[in-house]
C-alpha cells in the first residue's frame, strides 16, 4: 500500500472516529457517514488538496440542527408535546432542500442521516441545491384531519422562521404528502403575510405545485433501473417485480414499472405485505391509501387470490428480478439479501432513504446484482422540486411531458455521472462508490471555491 493510499484511508477512518464521538449513539448517522467516506477513499488518495481542506470534517459537520418544542391539543381536548427538528446541512450548491418526515422513528440521528445524505443526492441531479432535512417524532397514523391540521400549524409557527425560498426549502417525506405540505404553506403564508411559492415544493397543482412532482420519486427510480438494466441488455418486458411500501414512491415506482410491461406481483405497510400472482391491482392500492387511509390487508377484501402475510420484512422472500425498496431504511437486512440474490435477483433500485444495511449491500455487490443506490436512484423527486422552484421562480407551469422529460434526462445524467466516477476510481460498475464520488466533487469543488466557511 502507497503512503498517500495509507494516509488517505487513516484520514477518512480518523474523520469517521470523530463522528461517532461527537454524535453518540446516531447509529443511523454513523451508517451513511461510513458508507459515503469508506468510498471516498481513493478520491482523498489521488487529490490531497480536499484533506488540506479539511472537507470530510467539514462536510459531516452539519451548518446548523435546529430542535424545537411542537405542542398541539388532541381531538380530546388534551396537551400533546412533539419535537421537532430541521438540520441545514450543506448550502454550498444552494438553499437547503430535503423533505420534512412525520414518523415516531424520528430523532436527530434519523434527520442527520437522511440529510447527509440529501447533500450528496441533490448535487448530483446538477441543480443548485444545498442539503437539509426535517420532521418531526409526531405519528400521523390514527389521527383525524383536524390533529393533523393543528399539529403542522404548530410545527410551521416554529419553522417559519428558519426558512424561505432562496434560503430553505422543505418538501415532503414518510408522513408528508400533498395535504400536510398544503396546511404548512398556508400557515406559512399567513405568518409571512406574502404569497412566496417557492418555500415548499410538492405543492398542490392549483397553487404552485409541478406537474409529475408526485410521480417523480417513484418514475425516477425506475427510469435509473431502466439504464441499469440497459448495460446488460436487460429490460422490464415480463420481469417479476417486488416493490416495498405503498407510499408516495411505491405506487408510482409500481405504475411506471408497470407501464414499461413488468409484472409487480407485491407490496407493503409497517404491518405486512400482499402478495397477487396475478399482478398488484394498483388501482385498488391507490384508493386504499391516497384516499380512504387504510391497511394493506384489506386489498385481500376486494381481491381473494391475493394473500396478506403479516411482517412487512418477509415481503423479500418472494421470488423475483427486480426489487425495489421504497418503504423506509435498513429495510433489507443482510440475511433478506442473500434469499434476494438466492432467489435469483438480477436488479435492485432503492427508493426509499438508505433501505439496504452496509451488509446487505455488500451481499448485492458481490454477488454482481445491478444495485442503484438511494441517493442516486431516488434522486427523481427532489429533482423534480427543485424543477418546481425553477418554476415558482418563473411564474409558469410546464406541461407534463416538458417535466417528465427533464426528469428522465437528469436520472440518466445521474447514471452516466455515477458510471463515470466509478470507472475512473477503478470500480466498474459499482454505483455506490460512483454516485458517492460523483456527488461529493460537484459539493467538495465548490466548498473550495466559496473558501473554508
Ligand atoms: N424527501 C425526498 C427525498 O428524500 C424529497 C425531498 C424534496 O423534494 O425536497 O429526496
Amino acid at each position: 500500500m502507497g503512503t498517500n493510499q495509507s494516509s488517505a484511508k487513516q484520514y477518512v477512518y480518523d474523520v469517521l472516529e470523530t463522528i461517532t464521538k461527537r454524535n453518540p449513539n446516531e447509529t443511523e448517522f454513523h451508517q451513511a457517514a461510513k458508507e459515503i467516506l469508506i468510498s471516498l477513499v481513493p478520491v482523498m488518495e489521488k487529490y490531497p488538496i480536499y484533506r488540506e481542506q479539511g472537507i470530510l470534517e467539514r462536510i459531516t459537520e452539519p451548518e446548523r440542527l435546529i430542535t424545537f418544542r411542537v405542542p398541539w391539543v388532541d381531538d380530546n381536548g388534551k396537551v400533546q408535546v412533539n419535537r421537532g427538528f430541521r438540520v441545514q446541512f450543506n448550502s454550498t450548491l444552494g438553499p437547503y432542500k430535503g423533505g420534512l418526515r412525520f414518523h415516531p422513528s424520528v430523532n436527530a440521528s434519523i434527520i442527520k442521516f437522511l440529510g447527509l445524505e440529501q447533500i450528496f443526492k441533490n448535487a448530483l441531479t446538477g441543480q443548485p441545491i444545498g442539503g437539509g432535512k426535517g420532521g418531526s417524532d409526531f405519528d400521523p397514523k390514527g389521527k383525524s384531519d383536524w390533529e393533523i391540521m393543528r399539529f403542522t400549524q404548530s410545527f410551521m409557527t416554529e419553522l417559519y422562521r428558519y426558512i424561505g425560498p432562496d434560503i430553505d426549502v422543505p418538501a415532503g417525506d414518510i408522513g408528508v404528502g400533498a395535504r400536510e405540505i398544503g396546511y404548512l404553506f398556508g400557515q406559512y403564508k399567513r405568518i409571512r403575510s406574502g404569497n412566496e411559492a417557492g418555500v415548499l415544493t410538492g405543492k398542490g397543482l392549483g397553487y404552485g405545485g409541478s406537474l409529475v412532482r408526485k410521480e417523480a420519486t417513484g418514475y425516477g427510480c425506475v427510469y435509473f433501473v431502466n439504464e441499469m438494466l440497459k448495460s446488460k441488455g436487460l429490460d422490464y418486458e415480463g420481469a417479476t417485480v417486488v416493490v416495498s411500501g405503498s407510499g408516495n414512491v411505491a405506487i408510482y415506482a409500481m405504475e411506471k414499472a408497470m407501464q414499461f410491461g413488468a409484472k409487480v406481483v407485491a407490496c407493503s405497510d409497517s404491518g405486512g405485505f400482499i402478495y397477487d400472482k396475478n399482478g398488484i391491482d394498483l388501482e385498488t392500492v391507490r384508493r386504499l391509501k391516497e384516499v380512504e387511509r387504510k391497511r394493506i390487508s384489506d386489498y385481500t377484501k376486494e381481491h381473494p387470490q391475493a394473500v396478506y402475510v403479516e411482517g412487512c420484512e418477509k415481503i423479500w422472500t418472494i421470488p423475483c428480478d427486480i426489487a425495489l425498496p421504497c418503504a423506509t431504511q435498513n429495510e433489507i437486512d443482510e440475511a433478506s439479501a442473500k434469499l434476494l440474490v438466492a432467489n435469483g435477483v438480477k436488479a435492485v433500485g432503492e427508493g426509499a432513504n438508505m433501505p439496504s444495511t452496509l451488509e446487505a449491500i455488500d451481499v448485492f455487490l458481490e454477488a454482481g446484482v445491478l444495485f442503484g443506490p438511494g441517493k442516486a436512484a431516488n434522486a427523481g423527486g427532489v429533482a423534480v422540486s427543485a424543477l418546481e422552484m425553477s418554476q415558482n421562480s418563473m411564474r409558469f407551469s410546464w406541461r407534463f411531458h416538458e417535466v417528465d422529460d427533464k426528469l428522465q434526462e437528469i436520472m440518466k445524467n445521474i447514471y452516466r455521472d455515477s458510471i463515470q466516477a466509478s470507472e475512473e476510481f477503478d470500480h466498474p460498475g459499482n454505483l455506490v462508490v460512483g454516485s458517492n464520488i460523483a456527488g461529493f466533487r460537484k459539493v467538495a469543488d465548490a466548498m473550495i471555491a466559496q473558501g473554508v466557511i
